[in-house]
């Protein structure tokens, strides 16, 4: 009897869109130490938002949906102590993960968003929403020819895409509900050609504000977004249960309650040009931006302009997700040549991609005290005569 060696494992790679693509584009060597190293943070600020906001989001439309099932049309605008229960709900779970606010600023404003998010937002959303939480995934072929030859480890060829809609809405255009429904109105405002009468939209939820659509730096948020929802819609489109995937809707949620720093930046990007949303010349929002001044509270912006600022449409076709693709190829390629490099040299801070170019990321990284990306942009450099 002939014996065989047992062939060595096939392990699939598996890379998330949030997790992993976008953790690496905002810095490279960050990604290494909290995601793939796995080194909490000690300023997780982000962490908690983002998971409290998006719970806060899916707990109300479960609440909403479950009444719903039980024949009551239980849509918000919600009382403060509604809301606050179910705040406290999650911040309590969050807890029970390890997961804290950084500051009681931070969890004001996190109570602060989340109640404009579920009475400005749910009233016409919820109606919307046909499934929440979707988990996708899917295999590509591993970009080996992106890969330099000596940085190649695997023995996959494959590699696993991952990722979580938050939720997928279903828009039946001749439904009487959805005539007057602003997102349907702004989704459709938002597509090149008249969608089919049935349709889906990922709707992706971001705790962040509006990002420049002109960006310094190497990271565009703008564009890692768009890929995002593109790449999503392909996904769910192999999916047996799926309608046609015509748009991704991206909500900042940031938009619908800003604070000094987000009025700070709204103006600057303004007077730079770098926003796609600006207010109209002599309207109200237009003068509460201008006649702002720094040391203010920020005053409220009428809601139909938050709104506009909060909500972005992508639509999905084959050449926008083919191009999201290769895009996402690129990042793995990226991703496993560093990975490859410090296979080969054992060493980690020479073979990451750093990237200083976003001052939030570097603000609440861990690493600032040894970067030498960082060091490079902060420290004071002497005088010295060019060389020639
Ligand atoms: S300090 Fe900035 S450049 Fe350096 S690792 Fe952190 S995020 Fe990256």
């Amino acid at each position: 009897m002939q014996l065989f060696r047992r062939p060595s494992i096939y392990a699939l790679p598996s890379y998330s869109l949030t997790g992993d693509l976008l953790g690496f584009l905002r810095c490279g060597l960050q990604y290494r130490y909290t995601r793939i190293g796995n080194l909490p943070s000690t300023r997780p600020v982000q962490l908690w938002f983002g998971q409290f906001i998006h719970g806060v989001l899916e707990e109300s439309f479960r609440r909403f949906d479950t009444a719903r099932k039980a024949g009551t049309i239980d849509l918000p605008p919600w009382t403060d102590a509604r809301i606050a229960e179910i705040c406290d709900l999650l911040k309590a779970r969050l807890a029970a993960q390890g997961i804290y606010p950084y500051d009681a600023t931070l969890e004001d404003l996190g109570d602060k968003r989340a109640k404009r998010a579920i009475n400005e937002l749910g009233p016409e959303l919820f109606p919307l929403i046909r499934r929440a939480e979707v988990r996708l995934t899917g295999a590509r072929a591993l970009p080996t020819s992106k890969i330099p030859k000596q940085y190649q480890f695997r023995e996959a060829d494959r590699y696993e895409m991952v990722g979580v809609i938050d939720v997928i809405s279903s828009v039946e255009l001749q439904n009487p509900l959805v005539q007057n429904n602003r997102f349907v109105k702004a989704i459709l405002a938002g597509l090149p050609s008249t969608p089919p009468n049935a349709f889906e939209v990922i709707v992706d939820y971001k705790g962040m504000r509006r990002p420049p659509v002109k960006a310094a730096g190497q990271t565009s948020l703008w564009e890692i977004y768009g890929w995002q929802v593109q790449t999503y819609g392909e996904l769910r489109r192999r999916q047996d249960d799926s309608l046609q995937v015509t748009a991704g809707l991206i909500i900042y949620l940031n938009e619908l309650f800003h604070t000094r720093t987000d009025f700070d930046l709204l103006r600057k990007e303004i007077k730079d040009n770098t926003t796609d949303i600006k207010p109209a010349p002599g309207s109200k929002a237009e003068q509460l931006i201008l006649g702002w001044s720094k040391g203010q509270d920020p005053p409220e912006l009428p809601f139909e302009f938050r709104l506009e600022r909060a909500l972005r449409v992508e639509p999905i076709d084959k050449a926008s997700v083919d191009k999201a693709l290769v895009q996402f190829d690129e990042v793995v390629a990226k991703i496993e040549t560093c990975r490859g490099k410090e296979l080969g040299n054992g060493k980690i801070l020479s073979t990451w991609d750093k990237n200083s170019s976003d001052d939030s990321t570097c603000a609440a990284c861990d690493s600032r005290t040894f970067c030498p990306e960082f060091k490079k942009e902060t420290s004071p450099r002497l005088p010295a005569i060019a060389q020639k």
